[in-house]
């Protein structure tokens, strides 16, 4: 008899897998209708060509007026304009994620909180816009989605203020983002663009999948897309553009799931439900939706024609036990002029406005020394740029200066863990550093006990260890639960598995990253690791 060997032995290093959700980002929103302002945005892009953009005078936008923090359940807002106009925003957003929650179940709606940088006009909000191709992009409002922090940046007055439907498009995305792996895109964008109409109808009501008038009219008078190409479209392709939502892609995205979801077909409606679980099984879209609807393409393309040409599109109304109306707990507390730098700066960083955001933490390093905040910028600035020993001295100040921040005590543990790796190959750490990172990933998750990628690279760090593989797995396990799109998570459970000798429970663990909606990249790195298990295995 062959014993089979302790697999642990075989394997010295240990390789991070850096899924595509790693540094995951999206930044989108939906472009002015004002066409107006596009002409005059793009002679304010004609100037630009001879003017940098990252001059400033002294002293930086919007740091001399008054901001102050007002905290819902659920969001986290800065703001220098009028309470009132904040406390309606934020309660409109709280009411679309307790509606949400009320249709998907509340473990749906479970992220970290959400910053929302909300300005008191347009003009205040320009100079923080993601710039495209160059030049400030053409948005009212927009949602930036990270690994480590969502963020909201809209205006209160103005042009778009009214409207928060590319804030509700991109949210939905945000709440949507479990099933981001099998959904095909048509889907992923029908479903965002019908809840984007959100609104309250009263006490107890709210209604979504209002029809969209646009959509209906650039698809009258026109031949819909074939299904199977609408199915075949993807990030890459150049119908899809997030940017702008418009063009066919969106709008008969849009009408076929407002149709199925919606329409006046009771044959149909109940079995949408069963598509989303052959998809999830790995029927490759086409499949999954003629084994659902028990219809051909052909046949579904005459009911959706026919759909759009009745022109009588229902929206949705919904009853919820909840109040809608009842007043929801504000705090509010006015922030320091350093605490305004860095959340103006923050917003900056993350639309990839670098310079600028390094300006204003060093306005803020000069208004107040003493401050945590401006070496939290400084750190994620630096993390950002991927340089981690700059990152780690400046988030080590940062925490030396009594930083409370979860994102502070993660970052500095990820840079330091990051110090530790060649080429994302790691080794047991020895000494006091191992301790060090195992604290400061604790106080993270002791600040924001459902911050998914803190439990990762906790699980991550023992299983480098090695001391306390139970609770590595335990960790991991966390994060899937909380992140179960972030596929990375599943390459360090297995390896978890690899070193506790089960490698059945591996290959279980692995299996999902071979199903057909699987990224290419990440379906070779399972094979890979298939194969090393079958070869210690023998
Ligand atoms: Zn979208």
């Amino acid at each position: 008899m062959v014993r089979s060997r302790p697999l642990a032995r075989r394997s010295k290093t240990i390789h991070f897998f850096h899924d595509v959700n790693w540094r995951y980002r999206t930044l989108t929103a939906k472009a002015a209708e004002d066409s107006r302002f596009l002409g005059l945005s793009s002679l304010f892009a004609a100037l630009l060509l001879s003017a940098p953009l990252t001059v400033f005078a002294e002293p930086l936008p919007l740091t001399q007026e008054h901001w102050f923090e007002a905290r819902t359940a659920h969001f986290n807002i800065y703001s220098s304009g009028p309470t009132q106009e904040v406390a309606r925003v934020g309660g409109r957003l709280e009411q679309f994620r307790e509606a949400y929650s009320v249709l998907a179940g509340a473990q749906a709606v479970a992220s970290p909180p959400i910053v929302v940088m909300a300005f008191p006009t347009h003009a205040g909000l320009e100079p923080f816009l993601p710039l495209y191709q160059g030049k400030p992009a053409n948005l009212a409002a927009f949602f930036h989605r990270g690994s480590d922090e969502n963020l909201i940046a809209l205006c209160l007055s103005g042009r778009g203020a009214e409207s928060l439907d590319s804030v509700f498009h991109e949210y939905t995305h945000l709440l949507l983002r479990h099933n981001d792996l099998f959904w095909p895109l048509w889907l992923n964008e029908g479903m965002a663009e019908i809840y984007s109409t959100f609104e309250t109808t009263g006490e107890h009501a709210v209604r979504i999948g209002k029809p969209l008038e646009h959509y209906v009219r650039l698809l009258k008078g026109r031949s819909l897309m074939p299904l199977h190409d609408l199915f075949a479209v993807t990030h890459h392709s150049p119908e899809y553009n997030e940017r702008d939502r418009q063009g066919i892609f969106y709008a008969e995205s849009w009408l076929l799931t407002h149709y199925l979801m919606l329409g006046d077909n009771p044959v149909l409606k109940p079995r949408f439900g069963q598509l989303t679980a052959l998809l999830r099984q790995g029927q490759l879209p086409e499949q999954a939706f003629t084994n659902a609807f028990r219809i051909t393409l052909p046949g579904m393309e005459t009911l959706l024609r026919r759909y759009l040409e009745a022109g009588r599109f229902e929206a949705l109304k919904l009853t919820v036990t909840a109040d809608l109306s009842a007043p929801r707990s504000l705090v509010t507390r006015s922030i320091s002029p350093v605490e305004t730098c860095f959340r103006l700066g923050d917003l900056l960083l993350r639309v990839d406005r670098l310079d600028t955001a390094r300006a204003y933490f060093e306005q803020g390093e000069k208004i107040a020394p003493k401050s945590p905040l401006p070496f939290e910028g400084f750190g994620l600035l630096a993390s950002e740029q991927k340089r981690p020993a700059e990152a780690v001295q400046q988030l080590q100040t940062a925490l030396q200066h009594g930083s409370a921040s979860f994102l502070a005590h993660y970052g500095y543990a990820r840079e330091k863990l990051r110090l530790t790796a060649e080429s994302d190959n790691y080794t047991r750490i020895e000494g006091p550093e191992a301790a060090v990172i195992r604290q400061e990933l604790q106080k993270s998750l002791a600040l924001m006990p459902s911050f998914g990628p803190a439990h990762h690279l906790l699980g991550f760090f023992l299983l480098i260890q090695g001391d306390d593989l139970t609770d590595a797995e335990k960790e991991l396990q966390r994060a899937i639960q909380l992140e179960p799109e972030n596929l990375g998570y599943l390459f360090s459970l297995a390896q978890v598995q690899i070193r506790k000798n089960q490698p059945d429970a591996a290959r279980k663990t692995l299996e999902p990253l071979r199903l057909p909606y699987a990224d290419a990249r990440l379906k070779a790195h399972a094979e890979e690791m298939m194969k090393e298990i079958g070869a210690l295995k023998r």
